[in-house]
């Protein structure tokens, strides 16, 4: 089986290696082709930041395990990730937020678990990037929701909690506010509802949400969002479960999915190999058995959690009064406890 693989930009490529390097240790039958796409890509003159080699050998093979990419703030440059998710439909973005013995938090201190999926449309919305000047002093933004758009992505998040005997699913909006965008996407919610008798659905007003989740993190499930909405939440979500350096994202898409994590690429560390490469292998993680490599996936999880466990940490988490690993010593951590 081969992959696509797009080391990205920042801590990108430690954290890619360090990944790959736990994979092989693992005789993983797998096989990668690795693209050239980013931010440096962009620079080179490519507009969509990959080379149009790398976007055949992506739509050939189907999966793309990706390292974050940068996309500077202000005029000029697209973003990269948001021009792959549109070029290849991934319409639905699957984070998936976990307890992790070993990462601290105030939840886990209390002893209160976390097993939060947020399913975020990745296409529409804001994200449409349809802005432009009015004036010289007023910016204009247009946000747009489709029943198609929204029916997908809500389809998909109902047969994913119906698979994981999910016992809620709320959609969280702000259709007080946005009546008809907003309004629509609720609207398509309960439509799809109606067919998940099993699944006890419900929905928030967004900001209500954000501090519901705060509070008790452990009453929701599955919770599916808007583009940009859902984008601010699971990085809430984040920070419940230990930060950004635990949050692994899949793009999925009718014929290409995307495996990255939630993370960007962290310029504050870069190049200096001490970044916490777990999100990306979680993200790695779910993409082995979205493969079907169910065993391989098992023997790294089944590594990574004992080795948190462990108390092995880098520098991001985890007692300050213990020694912190690099990138590098960290995979071998991982490859010690197979
Ligand atoms: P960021 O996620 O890169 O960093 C936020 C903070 O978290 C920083 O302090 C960073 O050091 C820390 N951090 C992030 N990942 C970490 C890791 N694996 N280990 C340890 N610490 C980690 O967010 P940002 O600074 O807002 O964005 C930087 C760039 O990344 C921007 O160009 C942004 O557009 C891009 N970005 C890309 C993606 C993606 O490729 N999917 C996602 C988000 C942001």
């Amino acid at each position: 089986m081969k992959i696509a693989v797009a080391k990205g930009d920042g801590i990108g490529p430690e954290i890619m290696d360090a990944v790959l390097k736990v994979f092989d240790a693992n005789k993983i039958d797998l096989k990668y082709e690795f693209v050239e796409m980013g931010k440096w890509v962009f620079d080179k003159g490519f507009s969509n930041g990959m080379t149009p080699e790398a976007q055949r050998t992506i739509e050939e093979l189907g999966i793309l395990f990706k390292g974050p990419m940068e996309t500077p703030k202000g005029k000029g440059v697209k973003s990269v990730n948001v021009t792959a998710r549109k070029t290849w439909n991934t319409y639905a973005n699957k984070r998936v937020f976990q307890s992790l013995h070993g990462v601290d938090t105030v939840f886990s201190k209390a002893a209160i678990p976390i097993d939060l999926t947020i399913v975020r449309e990745n296409i529409e919305d804001t994200y449409g990037g349809i802005e432009h000047m009015l004036t010289h002093d007023v910016a204009l933004s247009r946000r747009f929701i489709t029943r198609p758009g929204s029916m997908q992505v809500i389809r998909y998040a109902f047969e994913m909690a119906r698979k994981k005997n999910a016992r809620r699913i709320t959609c969280g909006h702000k259709a007080n506010i946005m009546k008809l965008t907003d309004g629509l996407f609720l609207d398509c919610f309960y439509e799809v509802a109606k067919e998940y008798p099993e699944l006890k659905a419900d929905d928030k007003i967004v900001d209500d949400l954000a501090m519901k989740l705060v509070v008790s993190p452990d009453e929701f499930d599955v919770v599916v969002l808007t583009n940009l909405q859902g984008d601010i939440i699971s990085d809430l979500c984040a920070g419940l479960v230990g930060g950004l350096g635990f949050a692994p994202s899949a793009n999925i898409g009718d014929h290409i999915s995307i495996f990255e994590a939630v993370h960007g690429t962290a310029p504050d560390i870069a190049g200096r190999n001490i970044a916490n490469p777990t999100a990306l292998l979680l993200s790695g993680i779910a993409m082995l058995r979205h493969l079907g490599l169910m065993e391989n996936a098992a023997i790294i999880e089944n590594a990574l959690l004992y080795t948190l466990e462990q108390g092995v940490r880098t520098g991001d988490f985890g007692d300050r009064s213990k020694p912190a690993l690099n990138t590098t010593e960290f995979a071998d951590a991982i490859i010690s406890n197979f």
